[in-house]
C-alpha cells in the first residue's frame, strides 16, 4: 500500500507546503482492524492553526482571492477528474485508516470526486438579484466568501465531509483550515496533495491534523477565522458554538440524531426490509445519518422483526480488507460506549446478533450487529446516539403515535416513512421535525445534490447541494442612488 503515497502523513499542510508540526511532535496511528500501530501523524497545535488561518488570508488577499468563480470551479473539477484517477487508492487508505471495508471505502472516494464534480459546475452559477426600490435607486445583492473557513471534521467518513464542506467553501471563494480527526486523517493529507495538483494555489487549502482539544480548540478560538463548518458529537459542538460566538462568526453544526424508519402494514415490506438493516449497520454504525430506530406497526410487527433479527443474525464483523457487512469500530474507546449500551439493554429482547468472523485479530475493535425488540421509547437505548451497530425496534398503533414516538427525542436529523398511502406520505413528512424526509427509501443513495442537516440537537444550517453555497457565503446589498 505505501508505495502508493503521495502526501506525507507526518506533517501538516500549510501555504502549500508539506511542514514538521512546529511541536516536533506526532500522535499515533492506529489500524482499527488490528489494534496495531502502523505509524503516527503530526501532533499540529494552535501555532501551526496560526500559521496555516494566516496563509490562508493571505491567499485570499493575494492569487485565491482574485481567482475567478469560472476558474474556481475548474480548479474543482479538475480536482474531481484526480479523485476518480486514484479511487482504489484512496480507498485502501481509509479502509487501513477508519477500518471500514473496501466497499463502503470505496463509496466514499467516489462521493469525494463527485462533490468537486458538483460544486465545480456550480461555482460559477450562484447569482446575486436586483430588488426593485425607490425611484433613483438600484439595488442589488452580491454574494461574497465569508474569508477563512474553518472545517473540523470527523472520523467515521472523512472523504464524504471534506467534500461537501470544503467543496462548497472553496467554489464560493473562500479559504479553508481544516483540522481532520485524531483517529483518521489521513485521506484528508492525500486530498490536499491533488488539490495542490490540480492547481489550488498555495494557502487555499491548509491542513492541520492533531487533537480536538488541540489544534480543533485553537481554530475554533481564532479571530482570524470568519466561519466554522463542524461534524461530530454534541458536546463538543456546543463549545464549536461557544466559541464561534466569542469572535461572533456563523457556525454550521452535524451533530449526528436517532434517524427512525417508520413502517406501516401497508407497505411493500420487501423493498423495506433491505434499509431496516443496512442503513444501521453501515460503516459499523458510525453514520450521524444511521438509522438507529426502527417504528413498525403493530400489526406486521412480529413478523417484520422476526425478518430482520434473521438479517441481523447473517452479519459478519471483519477486517476491512475483508470487505465483510461490518469493519471493526473505529478505535477501543468507541468499542467500550458501544458495548456500555449493549449491557446497558440488557433489560431488553435481543432478536438478533450477528458474529466477528474467525479472521478477525482480537486487538481489533469488533462489536457484532445487534438488534433489540420492543424497546419502550423513552429507554436509553431508544434515545441516545449510539454509534454503534446497534438497532432498536418499538411497535406503534397510529400516525399519531408514530409522530410522537419519531419526533421524541432531542435529534432531528432523517426520517423515513414506509407507505403506500399517498396523503399519509405528505402529512407525515411535513410533522416529523428533521432536515431530510424519506419516503419509501432511506437516503436516497446519499446523493451530493440533497441538502442535509439537521433540526434540535441534530444541529443547524445545511451542507450538501446547492443551499451549502448560500451557507458558505455572505450576502451584501448594494444600494446605489443616481437620481
Ligand atoms: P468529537 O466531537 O470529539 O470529534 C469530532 C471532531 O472534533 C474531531 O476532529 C475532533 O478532533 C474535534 N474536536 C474534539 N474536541 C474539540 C474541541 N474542544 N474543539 C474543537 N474541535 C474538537 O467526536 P468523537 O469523540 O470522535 O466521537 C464521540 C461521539 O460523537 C460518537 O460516539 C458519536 O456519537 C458522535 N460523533 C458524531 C459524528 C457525526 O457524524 N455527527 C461524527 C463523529 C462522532
Amino acid at each position: 500500500m505505501h508505495k502508493h503515497l503521495w502526501y506525507d502523513a507526518t506533517k501538516v499542510y500549510i501555504n502549500g507546503v508539506w511542514k514538521a508540526p512546529a511541536s516536533g511532535q506526532q500522535l499515533p496511528l492506529q489500524n482499527p482492524s488490528t489494534g496495531e500501530e502502523i505509524g503516527s501523524i503530526a501532533r499540529g497545535q494552535a501555532a501551526d492553526i496560526d500559521q496555516a488561518v494566516t496563509a490562508a488570508q493571505n491567499a485570499l488577499d493575494g492569487e485565491w482571492g482574485r481567482t475567478s468563480a469560472l476558474e474556481r470551479g475548474r480548479i474543482l473539477t479538475r480536482i474531481g477528474q484526480l479523485v476518480q484517477t486514484r479511487i482504489d487508492d484512496l480507498a485502501m487508505i481509509e479502509a487501513m485508516d477508519v477500518g471500514k471495508p473496501l466497499t463502503q471505502s470505496r463509496n466514499d472516494a467516489i462521493a469525494l470526486a463527485r462533490y468537486m464534480e458538483f460544486y465545480g459546475g456550480a461555482a460559477d452559477k450562484v447569482h446575486g438579484e436586483t430588488i426593485p426600490y425607490l425611484d433613483g435607486y438600484t439595488v442589488y445583492t452580491l454574494r461574497e466568501p465569508h474569508g477563512v473557513t474553518g472545517h473540523i471534521v470527523p472520523w467515521n467518513y472523512p472523504m464524504q465531509i471534506i467534500g461537501r464542506s470544503v467543496g462548497a467553501a472553496l467554489a464560493m471563494g473562500n479559504a479553508c483550515v481544516l483540522k481532520p480527526a485524531e483517529e483518521a486523517c489521513l485521506t484528508a493529507l492525500a486530498f490536499v496533495a491533488l488539490a495542490e495538483e490540480a492547481g489550488l494555489p498555495a494557502g487555499a487549502l491548509n491542513v492541520v491534523p492533531g487533537l480536538g482539544a488541540e489544534a480543533g480548540a485553537a481554530l475554533t478560538a481564532h479571530p482570524g477565522v470568519h466561519h466554522i463548518s463542524f461534524t461530530g458529537s454534541v458536546g463538543v459542538g456546543k463549545l464549536v458554538q461557544i466559541a464561534a460566538a466569542e469572535n461572533v462568526v456563523p457556525v454550521t453544526l452535524e451533530l449526528g440524531g436517532k434517524s427512525p424508519q417508520i413502517v406501516f402494514s401497508d407497505a411493500d415490506l420487501d423493498a423495506a426490509l433491505p434499509f431496516l438493516v443496512g442503513a444501521c449497520i453501515q460503516n459499523a454504525g458510525q453514520t450521524c445519518s444511521a438509522s438507529s430506530r426502527i417504528l413498525i406497526q403493530r400489526d406486521i410487527y412480529d413478523d417484520l422483526v422476526a425478518k430482520m433479527g434473521a438479517r441481523f443474525d447473517a452479519m459478519v464483523s471483519a477486517p476491512a480488507r475483508m470487505d465483510a457487512n461490518l469493519g471493526p469500530l473505529i478505535s477501543a474507546r468507541q468499542k467500550a460506549i458501544v458495548t456500555g449500551y449493549i449491557k446497558a439493554g440488557s433489560d431488553l429482547r435481543i432478536v438478533g446478533q450477528g458474529s466477528i468472523h474467525k479472521d478477525a485479530p482480537d486487538a481489533g475493535h469488533y462489536v457484532p450487529a445487534t438488534m433489540f425488540a420492543d424497546v419502550p421509547p423513552d429507554h436509553k437505548l431508544a434515545q441516545e446516539e449510539i454509534f454503534g451497530p446497534i438497532q432498536v425496534v418499538i411497535p406503534f398503533d397510529t400516525e399519531e403515535d408514530a409522530i410522537a414516538i419519531a419526533n421524541g427525542t432531542e435529534f432531528g436529523l432523517v426520517a423515513s416513512i414506509w407507505t403506500r398511502d399517498g396523503a399519509r406520505q405528505m402529512r407525515m413528512a411535513k410533522r416529523i421535525k428533521t432536515g431530510q424526509v424519506f419516503i419509501n427509501n432511506y437516503g436516497a443513495g446519499g446523493g451530493v445534490e440533497l441538502p442535509f442537516g439537521g433540526a434540535g440537537k441534530s444541529g443547524h444550517g445545511r451542507e450538501k447541494g446547492f443551499e451549502a453555497l448560500y451557507g458558505f457565503s455572505a450576502l451584501k446589498t448594494v444600494a446605489a442612488h443616481h437620481g
